[in-house]
């Protein structure tokens, strides 16, 4: 059996001190200690999420929560603006239209990040549209939209802007209440450290007072059920006590490295692994505001980026990912967020290497993982 390395966007390796924390005896859910840890959990998402608003939990992956973000928001019929720069971004327009609301597609290049502008002119052509969709890193391409920017704009119209953040918190700085976000969405399975199956969504003022003129259907993600029980720190439902007990854990491991380090640490990783990258004369997907929290590069040409995460994959036991959609066979994706370390990442870098020797490609063999060697040893 071989080391399995996780370095794909998600999931992404679980702190070994949280799987022990995650080996306790399970407590039942309507007991007073897990009351408690309800209520710490409540506390503790606020402080990564920034904000004093609620932040809900769910039992679901991060789908769940964007969903809910439809689900709570519209009413059938409503129009609001899908941001699709990537396969994220297009489910946006798949949740709004199985809700029967009206998707406004704003399409972005892949590979480039949505102007401003551009939903400033959609939300002034039409002011009947209720919300504005996106992807805070759009994890398909690597790409990071401005976010403080589309909260400015949105701030002074009726249109709440809903933001995924599920690869994106804990990654860089997203501070909810200083920016104005109206819903925040995140998952576990990411910079979190966790396994799959929780899912958060934090809740604005403004967002609030749509919820209550919302007639889309809903029932295990219905936000004002949720609202009032998590309120009093209990599940609507069955809680998955045990991720709540790894969510503790990983309040501590932040708390102990400081959110700003943690940022700061990938930021590191992913700068020396797009030196690499470039040292071995690839290029990068994300041809702006390439985010830290994944580098996606675009195979060399007559190479099959596939078949790089296959060689990883088969020969190695290292997952990275491909590309989705239109980039598949095109990219290879490889994430700098969460419990990745240096020295996994020079792991990465290393077996792509030999990946892209055994496929053909011409470079000397090491220059990448000096490349980012050197970029480790000056941080
Ligand atoms: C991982 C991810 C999600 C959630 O996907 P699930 O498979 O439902 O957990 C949503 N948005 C982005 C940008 C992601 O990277």
């Amino acid at each position: 059996m071989k080391k399995v390395s996780l370095l794909a966007p998600g999931p992404t390796p679980v702190p070994p001190r949280t799987l022990l924390a995650m080996a306790q005896p399970l407590i039942h859910h309507r007991s007073s200690d897990f009351l408690e840890i309800f209520g710490r959990v409540r506390e503790g998402l606020k402080k990564i999420f920034k904000t004093n608003n609620d932040v809900l939990v769910f039992c679901s992956s991060g789908t769940g929560a964007m969903e809910s973000a439809v689900a709570n928001l519209l009413s059938p019929g409503d129009k609001a603006i899908a941001i699709r720069g990537g396969k994220f971004g297009e489910r946006w327009t798949e949740i709004l239209e199985a809700y029967g609301c009206q998707a406004v597609n704003l399409d972005v290049e892949w590979g480039y990040a949505v102007k401003p502008e551009d939903v400033a002119a959609l939300l002034k052509a039409d002011p009947s549209i209720k919300a504005v969709y996106v992807q805070a890193l759009e994890t398909s391409t690597g790409v990071a939209h401005p976010i403080k920017e589309l909260a400015q704009v949105t701030k002074g119209t009726g249109a709440v802007l809903v933001v995924d953040a599920v690869s994106a918190l804990g990654v860089y700085d997203i501070p909810t209440d200083e920016w104005g976000l109206d819903v925040v969405i995140s998952g576990s399975q990411k910079a979190l450290m966790l396994p799959p199956g929780l899912a958060f969504a934090s809740i604005g003022p403004k967002a609030l007072e749509m919820m209550k003129t919302s007639k889309c259907p809903k029932f295990y993600f219905s936000w004002a059920k949720e609202l009032k029980n998590q309120g009093d720190n209990k599940g609507t439902f069955t809680s998955p006590v045990t991720l709540f007990m790894g969510l503790l854990d990983i309040f501590e491991l932040i708390d102990e490295m400081g959110l700003d380090n943690i940022y700061k640490e990938t930021e590191i990783k992913s700068k020396a692994f797009k030196a690499a990258m470039a040292a071995l004369g690839l290029e990068l997907y994300s041809k702006e505001n390439a985010s830290t929290g994944l580098s996606a590069v675009e195979a060399p040409a007559g190479i099959d980026a596939q078949d790089v995460v296959g060689w990883l994959k088969n020969k190695y036991a290292i997952f990275i990912a491909g590309g989705q959609a239109q980039a598949k066979g095109k990219i290879f994706r490889v994430a700098h967020m969460g419990y990745i370390s240096e020295f996994d990442t020079l792991q990465a870098i290393s077996a792509i290497e030999m990946a892209l020797a055994g496929l053909g490609y011409e470079f000397d063999m090491g220059v990448g993982v000096a490349a980012a060697q050197k970029i480790f040893g000056e941080a």
